[in-house]
């Protein structure tokens, strides 16, 4: 494939947004990334994706987005909430209006690095149903951006339709199985890789990395 264009990727250095990483550097000619600071629990978070951004080679921006948690204080940021989720709720973890305002940042910035292209790890298939990881949603927002600044800009998300299993089973076809698999951080309790193993992120990945190997184990025999 012919690479061209630029495309800025909306990094958390957890394994969604890793994957993605890698999946934009095999399509664009210049891949830049942006992290947001929300005031997470924990520092180790943007430690990793500091440190995952400089040892593949590209440019972060970090972004203070800390004033969501001045608005809307939530089980992400703050270290008492206990993370939970009832029956039919969404869960503690959600936080109003997070990816309005960090799409639109980011739309704002690829604008002037000149990125054509966003690139979110967002998923309908597996993640609590937020409503602003929805394709309607950042379909729309899409449209919004385009209009508020005259741009042609694409939000692309490549994981939208992917439950974790097919995530994994992407970052193996990238060639970048075991790097996501050692160097990521989704953990809610900041650990890295394959984390605390028992908060709901946790579960999550480590449920889909399960499914993945039962796949290809029975795919090699
Ligand atoms: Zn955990």
């Amino acid at each position: 494939m012919l690479k061209k264009d630029k495309a800025l990727v909306v990094f958390s250095g957890g394994q969604d947004s890793t994957t993605c990483l890698f999946w934009a550097l095999e399509r664009y000619e210049s891949v830049e990334t942006v992290t947001f600071h929300y005031g997470q629990r924990h520092d180790a978070e943007l430690e990793c994706a500091r440190a995952i951004c400089k040892e593949v080679g590209v440019t972060q921006h970090e972004l203070d987005m800390t004033l969501l948690s001045q608005l809307a204080p939530n089980a992400l940021t703050d270290q008492d909430t206990e993370i939970t989720q009832e029956a039919g709720a969404l869960p503690n973890t959600f936080v109003p209006g997070r990816n309005l305002l960090f799409f639109s940042f980011a739309g704002v910035l690829a604008r002037q690095i000149g990125a054509k292209h966003i690139i979110t790890g967002v998923s309908e298939t597996d993640f609590s149903g937020y409503p602003d990881c929805r394709d309607d949603f950042v379909k729309s927002l899409n449209v919004t951006l385009n209009l508020a600044m005259d741009e042609t800009l694409v939000i692309r998300t490549p994981l939208m339709w992917l439950d974790k299993a097919e995530v994994w089973e992407l970052s193996d076809e990238l060639g970048k199985f075991e790097y996501v698999q050692e160097k990521t951080l989704t953990c809610y309790n900041g650990i890295p890789a394959s984390g605390c193993g028992t908060c709901p992120s946790c579960e999550l990945r480590a449920r889909g990395l399960e499914t993945y190997l039962r796949k290809k184990q029975v795919e090699q025999i």
